[in-house]
């Protein structure tokens, strides 16, 4: 039997902090950091709100609840915080000295690191909780309006998804939809197992119906987040267990469906049957996030990756045997403790034999907690930039190539947004290159085809030929 809707319950809330004050609209400010999931956290931290009478605004300064989502992934990742906040508070003496309450909440990856310590160095916040919590935000505000310096880091037993509303604001015909998350991979690198918890599958028949909830509000393309997705193993209503291929099968089948992608796979959990999809499902778009971090195998060992260079470059010929057009992210790390000079030329050949049509490259740098801050054979930090440097020009030159490479060609194209010239609108094509075409802004949300005129580093502009799908 379909579950009924369910209402956002949380043990031991009360009504009072369910019930918005009659005719109160209270304005609620988020800043996002990081990933896609991040994005799709702050959207159903919203959604949770919204019943209590919180509507979003843009300014911080007007705000009677502001929640910065933070991520751990970056370097300085709590400097960035305790600067924000000091930014605030300036808000929130505003707020006081006309009466008023600005409440401050800090949640996600750095909120679950840090704990207490963010109450600690910054006592003008009120609220402090962990990306597995957030379902409980009507009862955690609640508190902090009574309490000082709320802290909730837990990992508890029940899903925030069995408790998240139905209800979801959808901006644009693109979604995100999370089926999957935490890790139990343990890159020696990562804090996401630390911060996200051990891997969890959503069960199939709650996705489903959320991808129908969000095609009847207009949407044509869903992203389906995890961080490791394509680990995913959810159980269906007859209690099979489904691949992130056959929940794409089955999302694919309703006609509404134009686009579907995935984000962010592990090279150890590309099965076949995914690799398959990618040959067999048309609105599975031919781009593909797949990580690799180094190309050399000491370097990918001292990671805790679970695969070598080989593994790696047999998966990506597979995967273009099975569909010959797809496009390559990836993500690199350089200077890795104990990288040398050939563990890095082997990362360079590696990005040559595999071709990327865009990357992400960092630097390393340590988080604390995490294996590889203790290890010994640090790379000094010019090396490491120096590094850094011929690695990502190598990948310019390639995404310049990708980008090149299409010129010509026609191309469908999601239109999002108006562009910075008048009479421009941007999109996406199906490898998510930005596409600029001239366009009237009544084509906004529309699925269009464009002939692509030129290439630039970041963009492809083209012509409009014609819209292939109707609002
Ligand atoms: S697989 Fe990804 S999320 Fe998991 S530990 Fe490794 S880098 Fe982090």
């Amino acid at each position: 039997m379909k579950p009924g809707p369910k209402r956002c319950y949380i043990p031991g809330m009360t009504d009072d902090t369910h019930k918005p004050a009659q005719n109160t609209v209270k304005k609620l400010h988020m800043q996002t950091w990081g990933c896609q999931m991040n994005v799709y956290d702050s959207q159903r931290m919203s959604d949770v709100l919204a019943p209590l009478g919180y509507g979003l605004t843009d300014d911080a300064a007007e705000a009677d609840l502001v929640i910065l989502n933070t991520c751990h992934i970056r370097e300085k990742a709590a400097e960035k915080l305790y600067s924000e906040l000091g930014r605030l508070k300036e808000h929130q003496q505003n707020k006081a000295k006309n009466g008023g309450r600005m409440m401050l909440a800090v949640a996600g990856c750095v909120a679950q690191a840090e704990g207490e310590e963010i109450i600690r160095r910054a006592p003008n916040v009120d609220l402090v909780f962990g990306p597995q919590t957030y379902h409980q935000l009507p009862e955690m505000v609640g508190r902090a309006m009574r309490e000082s310096g709320v802290v909730n880091t837990d990992f508890p037993a029940e899903s925030k998804f069995d408790f998240l509303p139905e209800e979801q604001a959808v901006t644009g015909r693109s979604a995100f939809v999370s089926v999957q998350e935490g890790c139990d991979k343990f890159c020696t690198f990562c804090v996401v197992p630390y911060t996200r918890g051990a891997e969890v599958s959503r069960p199939v028949q709650p996705v489903l119906d959320e991808v129908t909830r969000l095609l009847d509000k207009g949407v044509i393309e869903i992203n389906l987040l995890g961080q490791n997705v394509n680990a995913y193993h959810g159980t269906s209503a007859t209690g099979e267990v489904w691949s992130l291929a056959r929940l794409i099968e089955a999302i694919a089948k309703d006609s509404r469906v134009k686009r579907i992608r995935y984000t962010t796979s592990h090279p150890r959990d590309m099965q076949d049957d995914l690799i398959m999809a990618h040959r067999d499902i048309p609105a599975l778009m031919p781009y593909l996030h797949l990580p690799v971090q180094s190309g050399s195998n000491p370097i990918l060992a001292a990671m805790n990756r679970k695969h070598t260079r080989e593994d790696y470059l047999r998966l990506i010929e597979k995967l273009r045997t099975a569909k010959p057009d797809l496009a390559l992210s990836g993500d690199f790390i350089v200077g890795f403790p104990g990288e040398r000079e050939e563990d890095f030329q082997q990362t360079l050949d590696l990005i040559m034999q595999a071709g990327y049509a865009s990357a992400f490259s960092f630097a390393y740098s340590a988080r604390p907690g995490t294996p590889a801050s203790g290890l010994g054979q640090q790379i000094a930090p010019e090396v490491k930039e120096e590094r850094l440097r011929r690695l990502q020009e190598l990948v310019w030159r390639q995404q310049r190539h990708f980008n090149q490479s299409k010129v010509g060609s026609t191309l469908s194209v999601l239109l999002e947004k108006e562009g910075r010239k008048p009479g421009q609108l941007i999109g996406k094509s199906p490898w998510l290159q930005s596409v600029v075409v001239e366009a009237p802004v009544s084509l906004i949300g529309q699925l269009v085809e464009a002939r692509i005129d030129a290439a630039y580093d970041n963009s492809l502009m083209g012509t409009l030929c014609s819209a292939i799908q109707a609002a």
